[in-house]
């Protein structure tokens, strides 16, 4: 039966946060100091395959791995391999930000990954380490090309980009997307947690002057080609190549939202922009393999799917948890 909530949405989108850690720390992304979850908060592999089942079991046709970095969990080859073999799953997909695929890409084909989307937002190497603060863009450029050997097809690159900080490398982007064969999205930064690094409010670049400067250089046509999620998709005609913009700001997109997210400590939240939420992991320990009560618990807490976000620039951000918590 499937899973709608009270705005008549149906959920067949789960995005699923496998670990709250990272070997990055992304500026808009985290605090520089950050404290983990003690690893005992966190799902296991045998946590996250019986939630996995319970949503698929409620009309969930694709899931996500997401994190903070997927990369870094020990077993994720186990877990992919696992989620792969559910029947009635028919897209399993996993955003990383690239710098462990040299030495994972083909072992996560092999298991079963169908598709994987890449974060890059800098092609030059000491700007690319000032905006993760500890990343090195050669590791991604290495995982990115180990990928695409791999197999993996329509390789999607997602670049938040920051006015001041990287926004005079959007062409750049693209012309690297155009010459990898592969697709690219660019989002507008969201203000999920509490940063000092940098003032939210100066460096918010709206999708529009994003697409005002790709229009400069390339003809753009908007695709109808849509994924049900929030991006907005353009092809040029002399490339392969999709540009898409993911605009939380400045174009609404949740009266088409089909997902809810699972953080790594389990929590069901129900939308990225509020908190409210439910606690799955205590089902998941308190009465281990009642798939039944894991269902009714799921489908309990979707009337309180918000409507819609509502992303302001106030100061301290409505949202506190920081987008690593989340499952981006
Ligand atoms: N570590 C992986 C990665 O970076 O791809 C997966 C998790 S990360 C949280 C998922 C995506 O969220 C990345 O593309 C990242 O750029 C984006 N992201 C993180 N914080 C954000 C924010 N405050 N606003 C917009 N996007 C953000
Ligand atoms: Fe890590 Fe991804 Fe957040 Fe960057 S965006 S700090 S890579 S979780």
């Amino acid at each position: 039966m499937a899973l709608t909530d009270s705005h008549g949405r149906e959920i067949t989108y789960l995005r699923l946060s496998v670990t709250d850690r990272c070997d990055f720390r992304c500026v808009y992304c985290m605090a520089e100091d950050m404290t983990f979850l003690p690893r005992a908060e966190v799902l296991n592999s045998d946590e996250l395959v019986a939630l996995a089942e319970a949503f698929v079991a409620l009309g969930v046709r694709k899931i996500r791995l997401t994190g903070g970095e997927p990369l870094v969990r020990p077993d994720l080859v186990e877990v992919v391999t696992r989620l792969a073999a559910l029947p009635g799953l028919d897209d399993l997909a996993l955003t990383s930000n690239g710098a462990r695929l040299a030495g994972q890409a083909s072992a996560l084909r092999e298991a079963g990954l169908q598709r994987l989307n890449i974060s890059l937002d800098s092609l030059q190497p000491q700007r690319f380490r000032e905006l993760t603060r500890t990343g090195r863009l050669d590791d991604v450029l290495a995982g990115i090309a180990a990928a695409r050997a791999a197999g993996f097809r329509r390789i999607k690159l997602n670049s938040v980009i920051l006015r001041g900080r990287n926004d005079d490398e959007i062409l750049d982007l693209v012309d690297f997307a155009r010459r990898e064969g592969l697709d690219l999205a660019f989002i507008e930064e969201m203000p999920l947690g509490r940063i000092s690094e940098h003032d939210r409010a100066l460096t918010l670049m709206p999708s529009s002057e994003v697409l005002a400067t790709i229009a400069s250089r390339h003809a753009l046509l908007p695709s109808l080609e849509n994924s049900g999620g929030p991006a907005r998709y353009y092809r040029m005609a002399d490339s392969d190549s999709r540009i898409g913009v993911i605009s939380p700001h400045s174009n609404n997109f949740c009266a088409s939202c089909n997902r809810v997210r699972v953080t790594a400590s389990g929590r069901l939240l129900l939308c990225l922009g509020h908190e409210e939420g439910t606690d799955l992991r205590a089902l998941l320990r308190g009465r281990p393999g009642d798939r039944e009560a894991l269902m009714a618990a799921i489908r309990a807490a979707l009337p309180a799917k918000p409507e819609r976000h509502q992303f302001t620039l106030d100061e301290p951000p409505q949202v506190v948890r920081f987008m690593n918590m989340t499952g981006g």
